[in-house]
């Protein structure tokens, strides 16, 4: 029995589940197709499971300098397996709220593997879904007007280095039973950092091989110094300018693993190797080649509305490459909807995503680098305020870090907002404002900041730019 709809969505990650709730909100008979569990990689194997695990480590961490805040505690020790659980807990938690949202929203939730049918007895164009149930029942068939691609990403690996045994990504490591006594993380991106710092505060003796010249190396060059200073404060080791080598991999009790840095070929060796070298977008198997739709350079091409080359195709978040950030993949679902509901939205401008990076300390950033700003052309200005003169990051023990605003000298544009410290990640949605209502340094410092908090180190740094800091 084929079933009519106006919207089918292929994939019930971040991407795809709110663009089913707007697109219910529109009025759309909306079907959702998800294999695996609603909410995706993010609620399941990545944002969420991965800052439960962090946030843990960090109380781990704090607790044991508590004798610097007056608390006197003993025998500070960590239960894994409690760890692992508070995770689930809350992991389930939010995936009971998403299939109440979706009840809510009167969404068709299909429980299977989509599949993209070419022309068909059911519609003379290709979009036609068939859905292989997972609960064993006949193959649904969803014929609708328009489909949403949402099918997301999986982790890249290197060729040759086999993921099993003691060799993981960040699939695997998210339901580890045992912290590893050591590990050796190959690539010094977002997520590798985020592990580094979350498995060093555990305790493990952490080796990150990257092979840039530089720790998370999108971000800007001082924003990456710092993260390496203080990496290196709690005893992460870090390599760079590093190519691993996968056939030297060697599996035994421990595992060894052999690098060229910098001309020299070293050999690494830990309990555990975590790969994390970035995400390859889920293409295969979903019926692209019943379809004109294109693959560039491994993502779907669409336009800036999300369309594909079949225009009632649609595709969205990690699939379609770009900033692989779940924010960004539920905003291009948003937009993907309202389009093809007829709304006219804005294109999105990814210059105005915040990224954010959840360590500790954290990072967050919007904007242009220094040097990207400096390659454009742009007379750059910049203005940067340390924790170290803020109140209260004085008052929470975590003064590490700046802020760091890049500007235009000729127009007073803000380019860029860099932050490394306490809870910037939480910050960096003033800087996000800032930039979508092209505030200038000025309008940033005149929004008055109240005392005693984190985010007068922004009102500082706006002032800095003309070299007019109060407390620095
Ligand atoms: P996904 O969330 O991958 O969802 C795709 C869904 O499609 C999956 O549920 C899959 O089962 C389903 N699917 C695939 N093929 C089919 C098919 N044929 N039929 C039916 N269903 C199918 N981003 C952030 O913004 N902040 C973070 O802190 C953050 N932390 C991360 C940490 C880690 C360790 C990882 C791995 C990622 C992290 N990300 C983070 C990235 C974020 O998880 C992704 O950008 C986001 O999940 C992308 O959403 P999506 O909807 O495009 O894809």
């Amino acid at each position: 029995m084929a079933e009519e709809y106006d919207l089918v969505i292929l994939g019930g990650g971040t991407g795809g589940y709110v663009a089913a709730i707007r697109a219910s909100q529109l009025g759309l008979k909306t079907a959702l197709v998800e294999k695996g569990k609603l909410g995706g990689t993010c609620l399941h194997k990545g944002c969420i499971p991965s800052k439960a695990l962090l946030r843990s480590a960090e109380v781990y961490a704090q607790t044991k300098h508590s004798e610097e805040f007056g608390v006197l505690t003993s025998d500070v020790s960590v239960n894994f397996t409690k760890v692992q659980e508070r995770k689930g807990k809350i992991v389930d938690q939010l995936h009971k709220g998403v299939q109440h949202l979706m009840k809510q929203g009167k969404i068709d939730v299909y429980e299977g593997l989509g599949r993209i049918l070419g022309p068909s007895i059911f519609s003379p164009m290709p979009g036609t879904i068939s859905v292989e149930m997972n609960n064993g029942e006949d193959n649904a068939m969803l014929v609708p007007k328009n489909v949403i691609v949402a099918t997301g990403s999986r982790p890249r690996t290197l060729p040759g280095l086999e993921i099993g045994g003691k060799v993981m990504t960040s699939d695997e490591a998210l339901s580890m039973e045992e912290i590893p006594a050591s590990i050796i993380i190959v690539g010094g991106g977002v997520i590798g950092i985020e592990w580094a710092s979350m498995l060093a505060d555990f305790g493990s003796d952490v080796t990150v091989i990257e092979y840039a010249d530089r720790i998370i190396p999108t971000e800007d060059k001082e924003i990456s110094k710092e993260m390496q200073r203080l990496m290196k404060k709690k005893g992460v080791k870090i390599v760079t300018s590093a190519k691993v080598l996968p056939e030297t991999l060697k599996q035994g009790d421990t595992v060894a693993i052999s690098a060229e840095v910098k001309g020299e070929q070293k050999e690494f060796t830990a309990e555990k190797v975590l790969v994390s070298v970035g995400r390859q977008a889920n293409v295969e198997g979903i019926g692209l080649e019943n379809t004109d739709i294109q693959v560039e350079k491994g993502y779907i091409a669409t336009n800036e509305y999300f369309q594909t080359k079949e225009s009632h195709i649609y595709a969205i978040g990690d699939v379609i490459g770009g900033l692989q950030l779940a924010h960004v993949a539920s905003h291009e679902g948003i937009v993907a909807v309202e389009h093809i509901a007829g709304e006219n939205p804005h294109p999105i401008d990814y210059d105005l995503v915040s990224k954010c990076i959840y360590s500790a300390p954290e990072a967050a950033s919007v904007g242009i680098t220094e040097d990207q700003a400096k390659e454009k052309g742009f007379k750059v200005k910049t203005g940067k305020f340390s924790f170290k003169a803020i109140g209260k990051a004085l008052v929470f023990g975590e003064s590490d870090g700046f802020v760091k605003i890049v500007a235009d000298e000729e127009t007073n544009d803000i380019l860029g907002v860099h932050m490394i410290g306490p809870h910037v990640t939480d910050m960096i949605s003033e800087a996000g404002l800032a930039k979508v209502l092209d505030a200038t340094p000025w309008e940033v410092a005149h929004t008055i900041h109240p005392h005693p908090t984190l985010s007068e180190a922004i009102g500082e740094a706006a002032l800095a730019v003309d070299g007019k800091a109060i407390h620095g």
